[in-house]
């Protein structure tokens, strides 16, 4: 049998996939500074290890830590319902007692809505929807909290995208003295605030906080192969408190790690190494990965020749490469998709929405696999609440994402040319311009 016949085997035959979804679900959620992140982090270092039989190193990453400590919301006025939210992910506290403010209603909180409703937004509190994440013409979280904020808004509240009293939560600001308070509401909490006879609802946010500095740590290893270039296969290890990260990423830690155990014997005789990397601080605006970015001379960027990041593959069958504007990727991925005999979606421009993205900053080709783009009623639409639990992911799924992603290691690691053309300084600056 060739090499890869002897991997695609050893995938199908393998159980270690799913036991290790499921072991990293076990520890909850993985958010960062808790003890449930450090318990992953410290089980992906001894199966790292196992799968690559080779040391495993992190650099310590010292970061300013946050954690919720409560968050109360109510509308004034007679007869108002009790309100439910949970403050985003890194919001300065309200001043003691509570900050009191009219709510804006912005609906989707599209830039349209932010410019019609201008002269509305400052000293209020802004709400807008949570969109589905992973659609070409979404708008993103941090995008609204920026536009009400640079509007001189004094708080932001985004409603969750499922019924139910069901909650969201995510990133806001970073950390910053500019920031406000920003939290999670249900839909029904949200409905409660909305504009009555074009009067605005009058609400108390009280967001209760704690700060401290802490540290982490990324969590890496890697097996040379025959020549002085890479291949690094990357999957965030943090995640959120409401639920298990079950999608986002415990699917991306664990096929990562699967791919890694399916292709160790075969590395040292390839053309390239693979190295793999579980960045963490990936909810706290993509910090783990960007450390490790940046700490890359020149010339060790020449030497990666793709960075393949797995962040939320389950969730639905259908996987997406988004490939940063590497257009040379796109053929890459197709001959890559036909071997596998899987379908593969490709989306180019570049999403700067997981750790591919610090590499593509730097020049290195760079795509991240993701499941259920631009199909909203996917399971996908739990993430982020506490509905993206182990239950959400199917093991057909997880085993196809295993099997299309060695398909394109093993591609990247044995490809004669360049995987595709690194990019310089500028052309990253240019791309970066584009709207
Ligand atoms: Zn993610």
């Amino acid at each position: 049998m060739g090499t890869r016949e002897q991997m695609v085997s050893r995938l199908w035959n393998s159980t270690d996939l799913w036991s290790d979804l499921a072991e990293l679900c076990g520890f909850g959620g993985r958010f960062c500074g808790t003890p449930s992140e450090a318990r992953a982090r410290e089980y992906l270092r001894g199966r790292l290890a196992a799968a690559t039989g080779a040391p495993v190193t992190g650099r310590r990453i010292g970061y300013e830590g946050w954690q919720r400590e409560s968050c109360a919301l109510a509308r004034r006025g007679a007869g108002a319902p009790p309100l439910h939210g949970t403050s985003l992910v890194r919001s300065p506290a309200t001043p003691a007692g509570g900050l009191e403010a009219e709510v804006v209603d912005l609906g989707r909180g599209t830039l349209e809505d932010f410019r019609v409703n201008e002269a509305d937004i400052d000293g209020r509190i802004v709400l807008v929807h949570h969109e589905y994440m992973f659609a070409s013409g979404h708008v993103h979280r941090r995008q609204k909290y920026l536009w009400a904020r640079e509007r001189g808004a004094v708080g932001f509240l985004i409603s969750s995208p499922l019924p139910g009293q069901s909650l969201v939560t995510g990133s806001s600001g970073e950390g910053g003295a500019d920031d406000i308070p920003a939290a999670g509401v249900t839909q029904e909490s949200a409905a409660a605030l909305a504009r009555v006879r074009g009067r605005h609802a009058q609400a108390r946010i009280e967001i209760r906080t704690r700060r401290a500095p802490t540290h982490t740590e990324n969590v890496l290893a890697e097996i040379a192969g025959r020549g002085p270039e890479w291949v690094v296969l990357s999957a965030h290890i943090d995640g959120h408190d409401l639920a298990q990260s079950a999608m986002d990423n415990a699917s991306g830690l664990a096929v990562a790690l699967e791919v890694a155990r399916a292709l160790a014997p075969f590395v040292p005789s390839l053309r390239r190494g693979l190295r793999v990397g579980f960045f963490t601080l990936e909810e706290w605006g993509l910090t783990g990965s960007r450390i490790y970015a940046d700490s890359l001379a020149p010339a060790e960027c020449e030497r990666i020749a793709v960075n393949v990041n797995l962040d939320s593959v389950a969730g639905s069958p259908w996987l997406t490469a988004l490939t940063s504007g590497f257009a040379d990727l796109d053929p890459f991925l197709h001959d890559a998709a036909a071997a596998s005999g899987l379908a593969l979606r490709i989306f180019r421009p570049l999403m700067p929405n997981s750790d591919h993205a610090n590499f593509a900053r730097r020049g290195i080709p760079a795509l991240r696999l993701v499941a259920g783009f631009d199909e909203p009623d996917s399971r996908l639409r739990y993430l982020l609440t506490p509905g993206d639990t182990l239950d959400k992911i199917a093991p057909s799924e997880l085993k196809l994402a295993a099997l299309l992603t060695a398909e394109i290691v093993l591609k990247a690691l044995t490809a004669d040319g360049p995987v595709a053309a690194h990019k310089t300084a500028d052309e990253v600056r240019a791309a970066e311009h584009v709207p």
